[in-house]
């Protein structure tokens, strides 16, 4: 009988995202229990039955979750955190009637965030990304993707990738690095593109390889970024360094995205606003998981959603994330995605569910870690003043925690 640290017993609901063929399930418990030793959970079922198959300890601390529902800790697979400033100015621009593409041209869009980058120091940096982190976690996000993307030199974007480790030591938070050197073309290229392209293949991806700075490389795959010739042959150079690859996907246009993720046996293909039928089943075929981004679709006022529908159909793991940046998506909370992708996407709610845990971790190589209460995994649970799960997407625009574990530890209370 083993001894565990904490307890979380009289759930009206676990939940325990359960994998079942490609796609995962919902195992829901009710009067359920979650027993967790040291960063791990060691023990899930009815009360009774887990409170009989442990020891507690003088130490061992028992919360009752009566009422409320227990579930693993959001992953975040797709967030663009490391920015410095913000564009308020270029939102209300976009409500008065200009486009996200005007905006850009006239030097707006990701090219302000990059200039406002280079400015910052690595500190500053630190102090402008730790309270966006402190919203995660409130928001019940354990785990979080973070995208390099704002530097787009050699020196700025491996500043951004020591950033977000700092932030990995500083926060409780787990950040998962990629990096995103081919983001946008910064405006030292605009007339040379080819140029920029060898600069992230011949000297960024080998030196963020040298000083293993980061897991994944992403590439912005769409005609007026990075062309899928371009996106081809950044990514196939990454991948000889070691890095798993991530592709933003068919977002505004159907630009062959998707289907060089397949080819390339991609971790995740992202966006997929755009995807086309064959581009689906070839996503099957490779094992690549889509990561669906209806923030950003709701965000910039746009209305051609990804075809949730259409994946969950083919029998694809879908997931769901915020895309948290600066300029397109604002917002730290994926319970706000779940509401967008159960009218949007028109996803159940076990679909939501299992797109916020399970699935993302499986969109950021971590299956089985995190993302469920099943035995073995990290102890990050979250603990929700809702009486079933379903009412989470339901009751939008405010933050129904209850408290916040990362590895065993409460990292958040409701006052
Ligand atoms: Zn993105």
């Amino acid at each position: 009988m083993e001894t565990v640290d904490l307890v979380i017993k009289n759930a009206a609901q676990l939940l325990i995202p359960k994998k079942d063929n490609a796609r995962a399930t919902l195992k829901i418990i009710s009067d359920g229990a979650v027993a967790c030793s040291g960063e791990r959970i060691v023990a899930t079922g009815k009360t009774a039955d887990v409170i009989a198959s442990i020891k507690n300890s003088k130490a061992t601390r028992v919360i009752d979750a009566s009422g409320m529902v227990v579930a693993p800790g959001f992953v975040d697979p797709h967030t663009h955190p490391v920015f410095f400033g913000s564009r308020e100015h270029e939102f209300h621009l976009r409500n008065s009637g200009k486009s996200y593409t005007e905006i850009a041209e006239a030097g707006g869009g990701i090219r302000c965030s990059v200039r406002q980058l280079r400015r910052a120091s690595k500190q500053q940096l630190i102090q402008h990304c730790l309270p966006h982190l402190d919203h995660f976690i409130e928001n019940g996000t354990t785990t979080i993707e973070a995208k390099s993307g704002y530097g787009l030199t050699l020196d700025d974007e491996i500043k951004s990738l020591e950033v977000i480790h700092e932030l990995n030591r500083l926060h409780p938070i787990d950040l998962v690095a990629t990096f995103l050197g081919a983001h946008e073309i910064p405006d030292e290229y605009r007339s040379r593109h080819e140029d920029y392209v060898r600069l992230v293949i011949e000297e960024m991806i080998p030196r963020v390889a040298e000083l293993q700075l980061a897991e994944f490389c992403d590439v912005f795959c769409e005609s007026h970024v990075f062309n899928s010739d371009q996106s081809e042959r950044i990514l196939t150079a990454a991948k000889q360094y070691g890095f798993k690859v991530k592709i933003h996907a068919d977002q505004l246009t159907s630009g062959g995205g998707a289907a060089l993720a397949a080819k390339l046996k991609a971790v995740s293909a992202d966006h997929l606003d755009h995807i086309n039928d064959q581009a689906i089943q070839q996503l099957k075929n490779a094992g690549t998981i889509p990561v669906l981004l209806p923030g950003a679709v709701f965000f910039l006022g746009l209305t051609q959603y990804a075809p949730a529908r259409k994946l969950l159909d083919a029998g694809l793991p879908v997931a769901l994330a915020t895309d948290f940046n600066p300029g397109s998506c604002m917002t730290e909370s994926l319970p706000m995605m779940m509401t967008l992708a159960s009218i949007y996407l028109k996803m159940t709610s076990e679909e939501v569910w299992c797109a916020t845990t399970i699935h993302a971790a499986q969109a950021i190589a971590r299956p089985g870690k995190i993302g469920t209460l099943e035995n073995g995994a990290l102890a990050d649970i979250v603990i929700w003043n809702i009486p079933n799960y379903q009412y989470l997407p339901y009751h939008f625009g405010v933050n129904l925690v209850n408290c916040v574990l990362k590895r065993g530890k409460i990292v958040r209370e409701k006052n």
